[in-house]
């Protein structure tokens, strides 16, 4: 098997290649170079060639300290000179062909981990980038306790984020025109597909009428947590008996005691909110995100806000959808806190505590209701 590194061969036949020495800034140049949108990425791992030995990585290279970094990154390499080895590729989960998962690394020179997939290729390409970045500081002084393992999460995350660069200048335009024409709230009210309860109070149990009956919620005081603040939606809405001011957005396990996420059964909705957009851009926003995502409620908080009640999208519970979605949502200038399992929100149909306001639901489509599928 050919062990040299093909980096350094492609330096040594064309010296002319590459004018951009990835050892030198903090990203490869294929991905500084990356405009594409998700789906059409450029090809990061072709072989990147250097023009010419790199003195100062060349004087300071300490190969025994790179094969610690990229054991570190990379579990189970098993290397066969001191400067290759082979181990499995990091993104062999994406394998599209039968053949070998594994991967050849290069720590001479522009360390490199090369694998003969291409459907692999923006793991690999993170990998190398973080490889490369932590062998310099290791090299430059910092202690290898500061090197993490690459886990395939966190492979996958970086590369979402790499993905969704080019989109966030979009989401943020599209945003701003649509707060830049603000809805009166009553439009919401005037719109709900579901008639509103005509008594605020009744409010309470129209809205749980969203869950499930059989979803265990939890309702309570932000600070309370213990068995009585579990209860079946049936029950809850059967006894006409129901704590507040707030109610959780997910459905919890049959014996939780604690509103906590390691109880959350299964997440039923993702509530939009914004502490800085005045109502009426809150309102816009709402009835914009409708086109596209499932809005099931709107409640008025009684203070500065509407909550946006979104029906979970399967989608939100993939990993790259999920950071997708937390993108949008800061770029909206709303709260990520709300992607917390166990958050609770404000139930409407009671008093705000502290003031004569009524927390309020002015927004209700029941075709989002989990007791219709
Ligand atoms: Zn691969």
């Amino acid at each position: 098997m050919n062990t040299s590194n093909p980096a350094l061969e492609s330096a040594s036949i064309d010296q002319a290649g590459l004018e951009v020495n990835p050892l030198l800034s903090d990203k490869p140049a294929t991905q500084q170079a990356n405009s594409c949108p998700i789906g059409a990425p450029p090809n990061p791992q072709s072989a990147q060639p250097r023009t010419q030995p790199d003195p100062l990585f060349e004087a300071d290279a300490d190969l025994g300290r790179r094969m610690e970094v990229a054991n570190t990154l990379l579990e189970g390499i098993e290397w066969e000179t001191e400067t290759y080895g082979v181990a499995q590729c990091p993104g062999h989960h994406l394998h599209s062909t039968a053949g070998t998962d594994h991967a050849r690394i290069y720590i001479d020179g522009t360390a490199t981990l090369y694998c003969f997939h291409q459907s692999c290729r923006e793991m690999v390409d993170e990998f190398n980038w973080e490889l490369r970045r932590q062998i310099r500081r290791v090299e430059r002084g910092q202690p290898m306790d500061r090197v993490r393992a690459m886990t395939t999460d966190s492979l996958a995350r970086r590369v979402k984020h790499t993905q969704m660069k080019p989109f966030r200048p979009e989401w943020r335009e599209w945003f701003l025109n649509v707060i830049a024409k603000p809805v009166h709230p009553a439009c919401l009210c005037n719109q709900s597909p579901t008639p509103l309860p005509e008594r605020v109070g009744d409010d309470r149990f129209a809205f749980l009428r969203l869950f499930h009956p059989d979803d265990v919620i939890w309702t309570g005081e932000v600070y309370q947590s213990s068995s009585r603040n579990f209860a079946r939606v049936g029950t809850l809405i059967g006894g006409k008996k129901l704590r507040g001011p707030s109610v959780s957005t997910a459905s919890f396990t049959s014996n939780a005691t604690r509103r906590c996420c390691e109880n959350v059964q299964l997440r039923r909705f993702l509530v939009v909110e914004s502490d800085t957009l005045a109502i009426p851009q809150q309102a816009a926003l709402l009835m914009a995100l409708r086109e596209e995502w499932p809005l099931a409620a709107v409640v008025y908080t009684g203070g500065k806000s509407l909550h946006g009640w979104f029906r979970w999208r399967d989608e939100w519970s993939q990993l790259e959808g999920l950071m997708e979605a937390k993108a949008r949502i800061h770029s909206y200038e709303c709260d990520r806190a709300a992607f917390t399992p166990s958050q609770p929100f404000r139930l409407p149909g009671v008093l705000r505590p502290g003031t004569d306001r009524f927390q309020s639901l002015i927004y209700l489509n029941l075709a989002h209701s989990y007791s219709n599928h």
